[in-house]
């Protein structure tokens, strides 16, 4: 049991029994941090958020929020892994393809977990849904259908769904990747928004610009490992290590 918001032990994950792509990361944050996670393409980025999110079965290791154990590997392996649905429903996720039904309105899109996952009546999710929207500047757009909508809209309409489940931590993986230039700030707006208000975040982004301005702390990752953890200003200046230096050169 560790004091930690987010606590994540001796996690490691394989795929296929011998790709082991993330090998005994311990890693810990707290309430209120911003956490960027950088790295080469293949280095893990997005597994390790999809396990914190209870995505991957994981090998080994467990997840705590809040001192709450709520993924944790069986020793025995070949059984499922252990996930308290309740705790981690407190996570909300964002990929870099949007993930909208694309059969459903923005407004069906957005009150389908709620109604589902927490059992909110229609009418208390659909006075959230639009008040959400309302702040993001899309209430005209709750009726629309996903392709109707351009990327960024998109992409801020899956935050909305994800932060209407009232998560505590909010995972981003490359959500601004897929976007045309002129489509990103609109979506890195609501982020920082979010950063405002003290949202726990983790984001994974080749935007080094973005990451310096969202980020409290830095994670540069390689081969299934954390190689450097510093603060912004410490690792764009002046990284400890050699690796971290010479991924920084070709990406900055
Ligand atoms: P990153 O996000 O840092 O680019 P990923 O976490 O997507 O890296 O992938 C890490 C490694 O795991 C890569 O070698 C990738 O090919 C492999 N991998 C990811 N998902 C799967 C999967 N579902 N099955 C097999 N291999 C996978
Ligand atoms: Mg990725």
């Amino acid at each position: 049991m560790s004091s930690s918001f987010l606590n994540v032990q001796g996690l490691r994950k394989s795929f296929g029994g011998h790709l082991i792509v993330l090998d005994d990361i311990n890693f810990q944050m707290e309430a209120g941090e911003r956490v960027v996670v950088i790295g080469p393409s293949g280095s893990g980025k997005s597994t390790l958020l999809r396990c914190v999110m209870g995505l991957e079965k994981i090998d080994r290791g467990r997840i705590e929020l809040e001192g709450a154990r709520y993924i944790e590997a069986n020793p025995k392996s070949k059984k499922d892994n252990f996930v308290d649905i309740p705790v981690r429903n407190k996570v909300g996720m964002v990929f870099q393809h949007y993930t909208l039904f694309p059969h459903l309105t923005v407004l069906g899109n957005l009150i389908l977990a709620p109604m589902r996952a927490r059992g909110e009546s229609r009418s208390s999710a659909t006075e959230r849904a639009m008040q959400l929207l309302a702040r993001l500047g899309l209430e005209s757009k709750a009726g629309a259908f996903p392709g109707m909508l351009s990327g960024g809209q998109k992409q801020r309409v899956a935050i909305a769904r994800a932060l209407l489940l009232d998560p505590k931590i909010m995972l981003f993986d490359e959500v601004t990747s897929a976007l045309d230039p002129e489509l990103v700030t609109e979506v890195e707006g609501v982020m920082l928004e979010l950063a405002e208000q003290k949202m726990s975040m983790m984001i994974v982004t080749h935007d080094m610009w973005f990451a310096k301005r969202i980020a409290t702390r830095v994670i540069f990752s390689a081969d299934g490992r954390i190689v450097e953890d510093a603060p912004p200003s410490k690792m764009f200046t002046n990284p400890s290590e050699p690796r971290t230096a010479d991924f920084l050169k070709k990406v900055l």
